[in-house]
């Protein structure tokens, strides 16, 4: 409920269309009440600043906020941090789980202290999507989905249990069930309203009040809702839970980088191209914490799925959101997807009265830096094969991926020689059909991700070529792995209606299950002859998926080069069976006379896309797939559910574990302290990701957790993924920095988890730091650029908390996995420019100390990093603090948001 004030008059009425009148926070009137020129400010900046003036109640939201927000200036020194208070909360189940852990966790710390542990409770809906866990087991078989979901249930069953305990422990907690679809795309086609309302809590007002749709979402593609006109972003789980508890979520003022789109895609060209060629352009832009927000005629002209296509990868360029206005089309996608007639008209009256209707054009807005892009000269496009910034052009491939192999290492390559090009094995596969690897084979295609199955466009596409290179008598190479994971049932139903599933399931595209899949890492096994192949062989083989991350070791621990692209262009590699091919002149095989086929053959042309899509977006399919989706999963409601406020916590699991974050639990904070005679526990180079530092893939048996789990019980089959084990700090402490591509420094580069222990000697990192922990020796971590960048990650902050780490030092911080550390409570500090640990030449044999943390520590303070080297040798190095907010500070004060919230909810209690 909104407790509702007049803030310069800005509480009035708008026309419902449905002969009612409704309330609302109007922008024009705050423009007219001489608070700021609000009208020119970009949309992005307008519906935060909505949010702003909603909850202006002068404690957690301050008049001042909403002053400075609504005088926005397109280029000054960012200062001022943003109390953005979110309408709801979306998750997925790897996030999703470890945070309902934590607030099980505050509940039962809540109960320990004697108090109603109901005072535990999100305050904002939360929508948690089950679709992350399933793996690709099985694949190129008609029963491939059924037999994936039984092992998903089987696997995870203790998750889901512990989810419908959620479920019905808290009022505002809810789940789609696995099976339904991913996240983004579920949160796209069903759950996003755009507008939304509460009751007034004035009784003198007439009826509810009306606001933007605005969100935080534990997966950093929640910007995919960006496409929409929707204002979301990814948080760390930790944010989310402050978020889901009533904090704002606070983020420093952005600038806004406006993309002005002209033109339109030629014929061959998809929204995939333009999504990569977009990121290519922004991560040159540099536009890392900073709004995008696309305007002009080709914006406008593009629809509603092309738009989230590109919103989704604003994580891999770099910005806070890839945001389109709001617009008819916006409202057609709503009709289309089975919203109501009703609630379409609320939508577009709403914004129109809010003056944010229709996409700006030239000269309407000032935004910070403006970025031109002509559609028309985007081409067909790759990207890979370590990064999705590093795009391709479709004719240069085979070039590109011959270079990148002998490229050195550090250079994004794969430091070869030329001769490995000669080299080929045959082998027999399970299926006893031959296959023939070498370095550039294509092991595994996959459709997959909701950055390209939420878009029919392409989709169809895939369908359309599949059925063309089966009329042509093409056959998939039989040493790739293929798969179709669509981000809803609504993707079966078209392409079923449109007649094309038959021909992908000829070409071993059968349905493997809806959820992430190859995306997220759960490629699943390669037939072990293959995977044996490559191993032995040190093969640089490919895989090629319609995902948008490509990461090493992500899509699986054993391919090293991972390509990006649109589902079409995946069925074609799929055909090739390699990715040193020109496709714009080399044949993808031969048809049944034996004539060679070509890409340009088989590509479907724009109006036989146009055509089949007549029949992907009616709102009866959308309608019918989403209503009582839990009551059409009988495997879900044979799970059993505990029930109670407080969890049972069973210490037998292997799953789900009580976090010791609460342990010895008081009311007072410590004081900030100095960190001195700090060890390292990992000196690292440039971009170290997430995944590194918190896998997400397969656990290793000989890899700390592995053994972990081994010790108690769990056999190899059994272990599952680290993703799935997130509610076990016990797995993923030991699960941190252990990633098989992590590489050391200390070790002089050295590949795998491990670093040097309090001993001298080499030892896992998690076997270090127990070491360290028994004599009481903090913990520094040391890295270069970028650091934390990836898929947001709480265990990567919270694996670094439980490891003992007291302070990260990097050249540059991710933005959320800066914010993370933060919440849990460690100190991102970041070298000064040149200074790198290169620079200082640390090897690890050196202790350091943080001088100046105290409690009169302010926000970006500089401090100093003192180092004492092995021959007693001192050099002080002025650091800057990367606690960037006040708010950031309390955080760090309390140990850490959770602390920080917990010691709130009980003071009031
Ligand atoms: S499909 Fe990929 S991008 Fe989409 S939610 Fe899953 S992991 Fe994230």
């Amino acid at each position: 409920m909104n407790t509702s004030h007049n803030l310069s008059g800005t509480l009035q009425e708008f026309d419902l269309g449905n002969g009612k009148q409704g309330q609302f926070y109007s922008l024009p009137a705050l423009e007219k009440a001489g608070l700021g020129p609000v009208s020119k400010l970009p949309v992005s900046i307008r519906l935060v600043l909505e949010s702003i003036l909603r909850n202006c109640d002068g404690k957690k939201v301050s008049e001042q906020s909403v002053r400075e927000l609504a005088n926005w200036k397109p280029n000054e020194t960012r200062t001022a941090e943003i109390p953005f208070v979110v309408a709801r909360i979306v998750l997925q189940d790897f996030t999703g789980v470890p945070l309902l852990v934590d607030l099980a966790a505050m509940r039962s710390a809540v109960a320990k202290l004697g108090k109603n542990p109901k005072i535990i409770e999100p305050l904002v809906p939360v929508d948690l999507v089950v679709d992350h866990s399933v793996q690709v087991d099985f694949a190129g078989r008609a029963d491939s989905m059924a037999k994936n979901l039984d092992l998903e249930f089987t696997r995870n069953r203790e998750r889901y249990q512990f989810l419908k305990w959620g479920m019905q422990a808290f009022d505002t907690f809810k789940v789609v069930p696995p099976g339904i679809g991913i996240v983004h795309q579920v949160n796209l086609e069903y759950l996003a309203k755009g507008v939304l309302s509460s009751p007034s809590s004035d009784s003198q007002l007439p009826s509810a009040i009306f606001y933007p749709d605005t969100l935080v979402g534990t997966d950093s593609h929640t910007t995919m809702i960006n496409g929409i006109g929707i204002v979301g972003w990814g948080v760390g789980g930790i944010e989310a839970e402050a978020g889901m508890l009533g904090q704002p979520v606070y983020f420093l003022t952005p600038d806004v980088v406006g993309v002005h789109l002209t033109g339109a895609l030629t014929e061959g060209v998809t929204a995939t191209d333009l999504a990569l060629t977009v990121t290519q352009l922004l991560r040159k832009t540099k536009v890392v914490g900073k709004f995008v927000e696309f305007f002009g005629p080709g914006a406008a002209a593009l629809p509603v799925v092309d738009r989230a296509t590109i919103a989704n990868m604003a994580p891999e360029y770099g910005a806070t959101m890839g945001f389109f206005p709001i617009d008819a089309e916006c409202v057609n996608y709503l009709r289309a997807t089975g919203r109501s007639e009703e609630h379409c008209r609320l939508y577009e009256n709403y914004y129109k009265a809010q003056g944010l209707w229709g996409i700006p054009q030239k000269g309407q807005i000032e935004y910070s830096q403006l970025v031109e892009l002509d559609l028309a000269t985007v081409k067909p496009s790759v990207a890979g094969p370590k990064r999705p910034q590093d795009r391709i052009e479709l004719p240069d491939m085979h070039r590109e991926f011959f270079n990148a192999v002998q490229r050195p290492v550090t250079e994004n390559g794969f430091g070869k020689s030329r001769q490995v090009f000669g080299k080929s094995v045959k082998v027999e596969t399970a299926a006893k059909t031959k296959a023939s690897i070498g370095t550039g084979s294509v092991v595994i295609a996959a459709i997959t991700s909701c950055t390209n199955t939420s878009n029919p466009s392409v989709m169809l596409a895939a369908g359309l070529l599949a059925k063309k290179a089966v009329e042509k008598g093409l056959k998939v190479n039989p040493a790739v792995k293929a798969s179709l994971a669509p981000g809803s049932r609504v993707v079966t139903g078209y392409l079923k209606k449109t007649g094309l599933t038959p021909y992908l399931n000829k070409l071993r595209f059968n349905t493997v299950c809806y959820g992430c899949t190859t995306c997220i890492g759960n490629s699943g096994p390669l037939d072990p002859a293959i995977e044996e192949a490559i191993v032995k062989n040190d093969f640089v083989t490919a895989s090629v998926l319609s995902g948008n991350r490509n990461f090493e070791a992500r899509v699986h621990q054993n391919v090293k080069s991972n390509f990006l692209m649109s589902p079409p262009l995946v069925v074609a590699f799929a055909l090739a069976g390699r990715v040193d091919i020109d496709l714009s002149c080399e044949p993808l095989g031969k048809d049944k006379a034996g004539a060679p086929v070509y890409l340009a053959d088989l590509w479907p042309s724009l109006q036989e896309v146009r055509d089949a899509m007549q029949s992907a977006l009616k709102p009866e399919v959308f309608r019918k797939l989403y209503k009582n989706f839990a009551a059409q999963n009988p495997k879900w409601n044979e799970i059993p559910s505990s029930v109670g406020n407080v969890y049972e916590w069973d210490k037998k699991s292997t799953y789900i574990q009580e976090p010791p974050f609460f342990t010895n639990f008081s009311m007072k904070p410590d004081s900030i302290k100095p960190i001195n005679g700090a060890r390292a526990l990992g000196i690292f180079g440039d971009s170290v990701t997430t995944d590194h530092i918190s896998p997400a893939g397969a656990i290793k048996k000989s890899s700390p957790a592995g053994k972990f789990l081994l010790e108690n019980g769990v056999t190899a089959e059994d272990f599952n993924s680290y993703g799935s084990r997130r509610g076990n700090d016990r797995v993923m402490t030991r699960g941190t920095f252990a990633n098989v591509r992590i590489k050391n420094l200390m070790l002089g580069g050295e590949e795998g988890g491990n670093t040097i222990g309090p001993d001298g000697a080499k030892t896992s990192i998690y076997d270090a730091s127990i070491a360290y922990q028994a004599k009481g020796t903090p913990l520094i971590v040391i890295a270069g650029q970028e650091y934390g960048t990836g898929s947001s990650r709480d265990w990567a902050a919270k694996g670094t908390n439980l490891l003992g780490v007291k302070a990260v030092v990097a050249q540059s911080f991710e933005r959320i996995h800066r914010s993370n550390l933060v919440g849990m409570g460690v100190l991102p500090l970041q070298f000064k420019d040149g200074t790198t640990a290169q620079s200082l030449k640390l090897d690890g044999s050196e202790t350091y100390d943080i001088v100046g943390l105290d409690a009169n520590i302010k926000p970006q303070q500089d401090l100093t990093l003192k180092i004492t080297r092995k021959d007693s040798a001192v050099e002080n190095v002025s650091v800057r603090c990367r606690i960037d907010t006040p708010i950031e500070i309390d955080y760090y004060q309390h140990g850490g948001i959770l602390p920080f919230v917990l010691r709130q909810l009980v003071a009031k209690a």
